[in-house]
C-alpha cells in the first residue's frame, strides 16, 4: 500500500485506521450479514450509530442540551440558503460579516429572502487577507443574527476570537474548522458545515441550532427546509445520508480515543507551526500574503517568487506523493490544507521538502 501525502482541501483526508474499519465492516456490518448501505435508516442498527454520532459530538463540544444536533444534506451551500429562509424574512435583518468567498455566497441567499446588512468586508481588490477587528464591525443590536464564516479554506483566514456581538447570536459556518479544538458554543445560535473537511466524508452537513433559534423559525417555508421539521423527526424525517454518518461516528471515536478536542488542538497547533515556520524561515522565497494574526491553522497559503517556480514546486511535490497543494484558482500559488486528519508525519515530509526546495532554488 503506497499511499498519498494528502493535502486536498476537501473532500479531505481521513483517518486511516476509520477507513480500515469501515472496510472491515462494510460487507457484514453489527451481525447484519448487510452492509450499513443496505439496511433501513430506521433499523434498530442504523439508530445506534445516528445517536450515537449526536452524542459523540454533543460530548466532544461540550454542546449544553438545549441546542440540537441535526444531520442534513445538501452541504454548506444549501445552509446559506437555509439559514436565512428559516431566521430571517421581508423586512428582517441579519449581519453578514464578509471575509471570503464562502461569506459571499451566505450574503447572497440571505439578499434573497431578507434584508441583511455588510457589518464589515475585508475585501480589497477581490482579495481577503485578513479578520476585522471587533473596532471595525458595525453591528445592528436588532440583528436576527451575526454571521460569520470561521475559517476562510480558500484565502486562508481564520477567526482566533470570535466576535463580540451582545445579545445577537452568532451563527456560522464551519464547514472548515469544526472539532479543530474546542470553544464555547454559548454566544451562537447557529453552527453548520459540510463534514468533507474536518470531520468525515462528503454527504452530510452537521446543524447545531439553539433552542430559541429553533422556536421562532418560520413555519411557512417548505416542509423539507424547514428546521423544525428535522429537528422533531430527528433528522430522519426523509432518508438521512446514513453511510456518511456512519463515517462522521467513526471519526468522533477515532477523536475520543486519542484525547478529544484538547489532544486535536495541540496535533494542529503543531502542524500549523511546523508549515509556517517554514514560511516565515525563508521570507524572500515562501511569501504569505495573510497577516499573521489572521492566519488559518487549517489552510496555509503563500506565492513563490515567480510562476515557474510555483509549477515547479508541485511537480516536484508530486513525485514524492504530496496532494493537492495548487491554490484556490482565485487566489493562486500554493494552499496546505492541515486539517484534523492530516498526520503530523506527512506535515514534517512537507517542511523538509520546502526547505530543501528552498534553499535549492533561492
Ligand atoms: C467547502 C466549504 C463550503 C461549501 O461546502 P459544500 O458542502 O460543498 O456546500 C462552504 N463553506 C466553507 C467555509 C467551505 O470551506
Amino acid at each position: 500500500m503506497n499511499r498519498a501525502h494528502n493535502f486536498n482541501p476537501g473532500p479531505a483526508a481521513l483517518p486511516l485506521e476509520v477507513l480500515q474499519r469501515v472496510q472491515a465492516e462494510l460487507l457484514d456490518f453489527a451481525g447484519t450479514g448487510m452492509s450499513i448501505l443496505e439496511i433501513s435508516h430506521r433499523s434498530k442498527d442504523y439508530e445506534a450509530v445516528h445517536n450515537a454520532a449526536q452524542q459523540l459530538l454533543r460530548e466532544l463540544l461540550g454542546i449544553p442540551e438545549q441546542y440540537h444536533i441535526l444531520f442534513l444534506g445538501g452541504g454548506a451551500s444549501l445552509q446559506f440558503s437555509m439559514v436565512p429562509m428559516n431566521l430571517l424574512g421581508p423586512g428582517v435583518s441579519a449581519d453578514y460579516i464578509i471575509t471570503g468567498a464562502w461569506s459571499q455566497k451566505a450574503w447572497k441567499e440571505a439578499k434573497l429572502v431578507g434584508s441583511p446588512r455588510i457589518a464589515a468586508t475585508t475585501e480589497v481588490d477581490g482579495k481577503f487577507t485578513r479578520i476585522p477587528k471587533q473596532e471595525e464591525l458595525d453591528l445592528d443590536p436588532n440583528a436576527r443574527f451575526v454571521h460569520i464564516t470561521s475559517n476562510n479554506t480558500i484565502f486562508g483566514t481564520q477567526w482566533h476570537t470570535f466576535p463580540h456581538t451582545g445579545s445577537v447570536p452568532i451563527v456560522a459556518d464551519m464547514s472548515s474548522d469544526l472539532l479543530w479544538r474546542p470553544f464555547d458554543i454559548r454566544p451562537f445560535g447557529l453552527i453548520y458545515g459540510g463534514a468533507q473537511k474536518n470531520l468525515g466524508p462528503a454527504g452530510v452537513t452537521v446543524v447545531i441550532i439553539r433552542e430559541d433559534l429553533l422556536a421562532a423559525s418560520r413555519e411557512d417555508i417548505p416542509i423539507i427546509l424547514r428546521y423544525k421539521t428535522h429537528a422533531k423527526e430527528n433528522s430522519l424525517y426523509n432518508t438521512p445520508p446514513v453511510f456518511a454518518i456512519y463515517i462522521v461516528k467513526l471519526v468522533l471515536e477515532w477523536i475520543k480515543e486519542r484525547g478529544g478536542l484538547s489532544w486535536m488542538e495541540q496535533e494542529n497547533r503543531a502542524k500549523a507551526a511546523r508549515i509556517y515556520g517554514v514560511i516565515d524561515a525563508f521570507p524572500e522565497f515562501y511569501r504569505a500574503p495573510v497577516e499573521k494574526d489572521s492566519r488559518s491553522f487549517m489552510n496555509a497559503v503563500f506565492r513563490l517568487p515567480s510562476e515557474e517556480l510555483e509549477a515547479k514546486f508541485l511537480e516536484e511535490a508530486k513525485k514524492r506523493r504530496f496532494v493537492g497543494l495548487k491554490g484556490h484558482r482565485s487566489v493562486g500559488g500554493m494552499r496546505v490544507s492541515m486539517y484534523n486528519f492530516v498526520p503530523r508525519a506527512s506535515i514534517e515530509e512537507l517542511a523538509v521538502f520546502m526547505e530543501d526546495f528552498a534553499k535549492k532554488n533561492a
